[in-house]
């Protein structure tokens, strides 16, 4: 590029020499050089400001700088800026084009998609957001989204800016539509809200949940009419029947605590509500201690350790119950000899309470496959040791209804460590006059 300026230089010193060599030639006095060649530059400065008041007048206009046919600097000048133009236009038609193929997929999708500013005014939205959230164009662009969905539900978790979805919100054209709702930064100041309709997902799910509770009521009346016929029986007189009737009252036993807890997981699916009551730790501690002690027979040694002086807020019954679950799987796969320990202790500004056992451990593979319906390490032994496959589905359920989560952790050989792990708002100071620690 600077040999190609340099070039379109050379010509017009090149006329300078010419205009100088014909003032010699026509015989001016030598001391008139001087002013020959001031005149000569301010011929070319007037000819340089004219062809850069031109390039600026191409340039600010609205048509295209035109192809320059000359070779002189200008005329390079201005066809370099006829290139650079060029290459602009091509990347903005691209641009262009993207934003519109972009555009016109965002507004095939069947999910409601819509652009929100910092402050969740609406910037763009797709034809889906105007049938399931009603959103009308242009009225509604620029104004705040909570004015047009307004659910408390959805303004709390909007303000929130929850990484976490949103789920099953009636949607604001009707409420038999529900929607699942997340949330996506994309920049520092935009966001990209997509409403999903779940509606027949529910209602699968509803189906799936009346007919899994139908099925275990109906079961449970026949259930206990048998089991309670096997308990008459005795099989006196007819020893070689012993083990048949043994077998059968174990079996009836074990279908009617699958029923129960099928059932006991139908009522904390569709639990709402739950009682806000003050749970202390100090006699639930004893309590599943003394439970333990129970189910273990002295085979174990259990020991509880309360290390934060807090107590819980919630459901007694609930949380008393998957507290219960662990403890009981503990004792049922910790081999006789074994150590349970039930910890209460902090967890950052939360607490947690943990049951440690030194059982046989769970292999990795399976640690994340545990709260799964139904789902066991090994069928056979937990058959043998009375286990359903659901208690872990129900702590993980009661624990959800809490907020609360369940964190597993394991050592093949070494033994497992089930936590229910509980956040601040769920801890309540103890009451040192009732209560002294
Ligand atoms: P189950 O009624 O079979 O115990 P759960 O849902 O309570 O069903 O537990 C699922 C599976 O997790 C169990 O079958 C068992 O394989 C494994 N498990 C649960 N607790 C323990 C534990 N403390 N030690 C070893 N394995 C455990």
């Amino acid at each position: 590029m600077p040999m190609r300026l340099l070039r379109a230089w050379r010509s017009s010193l090149w006329r300078l020499a010419a205009v100088l060599a014909v003032a010699l030639a026509v015989g001016i006095p030598l001391n008139a050089v001087p002013l020959t060649l001031a005149l000569a530059l301010g011929a070319c400065f007037g000819w340089y400001l004219y062809r850069l008041a031109r390039l600026y007048r191409l340039l600010g206009g609205p048509r295209r700088v035109p192809a320059a046919d000359g070779s002189g600097l200008w005329d390079e000048i201005q066809n370099l800026l006829r290139r650079r133009q060029r290459a602009a236009f091509e990347d903005k038609r691209r641009l262009v084009r993207l934003l519109r193929e972009f555009r016109n997929a965002a507004a095939a999708m069947p999910d409601a998609v819509v652009v929100l500013d910092r402050e969740h005014r609406i910037r763009w939205f797709n034809t889906a957001a105007g049938t399931l959230l009603g959103l009308k164009y242009p009225s509604d662009i620029d104004g705040p989204l909570t004015n047009l969905v307004r659910a408390p539900r959805f303004a709390e978790w909007l303000h929130a800016d929850s990484v976490e979805p949103l789920a099953d919100l009636a949607a604001p054209v009707d409420e038999n539509v529900r929607l699942n709702l997340r949330l996506i930064r994309y920049a520092d100041e935009q966001s990209l809200l997509v409403a999903r309709d779940v509606s027949q997902l529910m209602r699968l799910e509803q189906v799936r949940r009346d007919f899994v509770a139908n099925v275990s009521h109906e079961l449970r009346t026949p259930l206990t009419v048998v089991h309670g016929y096997l308990d008459m029986i005795e099989p006196e007189g007819m020893p070689e029947y012993e083990p048949i009737l043994h077998e059968l009252r174990s079996q009836s036993r074990r279908m009617t605590q699958i029923v129960e807890d099928l059932l006991t997981l139908s009522r904390l699916e569709a639990q709402g509500e739950l009682p806000q009551e003050r749970i202390s730790l100090r006699s639930l501690l004893e309590a599943l201690r003394r439970e333990a002690q129970a189910l273990s027979q002295g085979g174990h040694d259990v020991t509880t350790e309360r290390l934060d002086p807090r107590d819980l807020l919630g459901s007694t019954k609930e949380l008393h119950s998957a507290f219960s679950n662990l403890v009981s799987n503990a004792v049922r796969h910790t081999p006789a000899g074994g150590r349970i320990t039930l910890r209460w202790e902090r967890d950052g500004d939360g607490a947690r309470l943990s049951v440690v056992d030194t059982g046989p451990g769970i292999a990795p593979q399976h640690l994340p496959r545990l709260t799964e319906r139904f789902y066991r390490v090994s069928t056979s032994r937990s058959r043998e040791s009375g286990g359903t496959g659901l208690g872990l589905s129900i702590v993980k359920h009661v624990l959800q209804l809490h907020q609360a989560r369940l964190e597993i952790r394991s050592e093949l050989g070494v033994g497992s460590t089930f936590s229910c792990v509980f956040g601040p708002e769920r801890l309540l100071e103890p009451l040192p006059l009732t209560e002294p620690a």
